[in-house]
C-alpha cells in the first residue's frame, strides 16, 4: 500500500481528527490545512483544524470559521487535543515549530500522528511521514495525497481553492525553482476541479491596504541597506515604526522578494520586531546561492535552501551587527581581477 493510502485508511478508521500546522500562520498551514478538512469531509468524516495563532488578514477572503485559533479559544484546542484520535501535522517538521502552550499538547498526544511537510530536516515524532523537501508547498502534497490515494475525482472548488492558494503564496505566485512540471499538472487538476484561478490572484494580489503600501514604500526608500560588496540588501524594521504604518500581520512578507528583485542582488534579509522579539526572514536567489543555514545555525530557525525564517532576541542595533558580520562570513565579496 502506497503512504498515501495508508493516510487514507487512517481517515477512514479515525474517530476524531485533529489538523494542526505551524505557529505564524501563513498562505500554505492555512491552505492545506483548509484543503484537507474539506476532503476529509468529502470522504464523510470529521475534522477539526486547530493552529496556534490567527491566519494573516490577507487571507480574509477565505472561509476561516473552521480554524479554531489557540490564542484565542486554548480550553477548546486542548480539548481537541484531548479527544483527538488522529493528528495531522502540515507544513512543519518539529514539535517546537508550533508554539510552546500546543507543544506541550502535542507532545502529550499519544495517538498516531501524520505529518505532510516539505521543509528540511525533519523530525521524527510522527508515525507517518510524508517529507518531500522538493515539493513547492504541503498545499501541493495534500493534492497528491488526493490523488494518490485514488479520490481525484472529488477535487471540487471547495477543497480546492485553498490548495491553489497554498500552492500560490509558498511559490511566489509560481515564480521559484520549486515549481516543478508536476506542480503545474496538480494546478491543472485544480482548475479541471472548478477553482476559479483569477479571482484568488484579485482577491490575493490585487486588494491591498494604504497603510500597507506606505510601509512599502517607507521601508524601501528609508530602511534598505545594501551591501553592495556581498550583492545582500537589509531591511529593518522597529516596533515603533510597524506601529506608525499600522502594522498587520502579512503587511511585511513581500519586502524580502521585492528587495531580491534587485537587479544583481542575492540575498535579502527582513528583520521586523514584533511580540517581543525580533522575526527575521531570508531569501536567496537559485539554487547556487542558498541562504546556507543562515537561519538554522545562527538565528533559531530553518526552512529551505532559499526561504529561511528565524528570530534574534537582541535588540535590533545588537541584531543588525550579527546579520552584518555573518553575511561577511557566508557571502564574501567576489575578488574581481
Ligand atoms: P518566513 O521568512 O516566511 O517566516 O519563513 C521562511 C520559511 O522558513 C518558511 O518555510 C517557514 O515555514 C520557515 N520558518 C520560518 N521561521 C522558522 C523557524 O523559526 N524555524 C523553522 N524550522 N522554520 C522556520
Ligand atoms: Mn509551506
Amino acid at each position: 500500500m502506497n503512504t498515501y493510502k495508508q493516510i487514507e485508511a487512517a481517515i477512514l478508521s479515525a474517530s476524531t481528527i485533529l489538523i494542526t500546522a505551524h505557529k505564524s500562520a501563513d498562505g500554505d498551514s492555512v491552505g492545506s490545512s483548509l484543503g484537507l478538512f474539506h476532503f476529509i469531509e468529502k470522504l464523510g468524516k470529521k475534522a477539526l483544524i486547530c493552529h496556534p495563532d490567527k491566519a494573516p488578514s490577507f487571507l480574509d477572503f477565505l472561509d476561516l470559521s473552521p480554524i479554531t485559533v489557540m490564542d484565542e479559544e486554548s480550553e477548546k484546542v486542548t480539548q481537541a487535543f484531548i479527544g483527538a484520535d488522529l493528528i495531522f501535522c502540515l507544513d512543519y517538521n518539529s514539535t517546537d515549530r508550533v508554539g510552546s502552550e500546543m507543544q506541550s499538547l502535542l507532545e502529550s498526544a499519544t495517538c498516531p500522528k501524520i505529518m505532510i511537510d516539505h521543509h528540511l530536516d525533519p523530525q521524527g515524532f510522527t508515525s507517518i511521514t510524508i517529507s518531500e523537501t522538493s515539493a513547492s508547498s504541503t498545499a501541493e502534497l495534500i493534492v497528491e495525497l488526493i490523488e494518490q490515494s485514488g479520490n481525484g475525482a472529488l477535487l471540487d472548488e471547495k477543497i480546492g481553492t485553498p490548495l491553489y492558494l497554498g500552492i500560490l503564496t509558498d511559490t511566489g505566485s509560481f515564480r521559484f525553482n520549486s515549481v516543478k512540471a508536476r506542480t503545474h499538472e496538480v494546478l491543472a487538476k485544480l482548475l479541471a476541479g472548478g477553482v476559479q484561478h483569477h479571482l484568488i490572484h484579485e482577491l490575493l494580489n490585487d486588494t491591498n491596504t494604504a497603510s500597507r503600501l506606505r510601509l512599502q514604500g517607507f521601508a524601501m526608500s528609508e530602511k534598505m541597506e545594501i551591501m553592495d560588496e556581498n550583492s545582500v540588501a537589509i531591511i529593518s524594521l522597529t516596533k515603533e515604526e510597524l506601529e506608525k504604518y499600522q502594522y498587520k500581520k502579512g503587511d511585511t512578507d513581500s519586502l524580502a522578494n521585492l528587495a531580491l528583485s534587485i537587479k544583481g542582488m542575492k540575498v535579502a534579509i527582513v528583520l521586523s520586531e514584533r511580540d517581543g522579539i525580533i522575526k527575521i526572514s531570508f531569501r536567496s536567489k537559485g539554487k547556487q546561492n542558498p541562504v546556507n543555514g543562515l537561519a538554522a545555525n545562527h538565528f533559531d530557525g530553518g526552512g529551505h535552501a532559499n526561504a529561511e525564517g528565524g528570530m534574534s532576541t537582541l535588540p535590533m542595533p545588537e541584531t543588525l551587527d550579527k546579520i552584518k558580520a555573518l553575511v561577511s562570513e557566508y557571502f564574501p565579496c567576489e575578488v574581481k581581477i
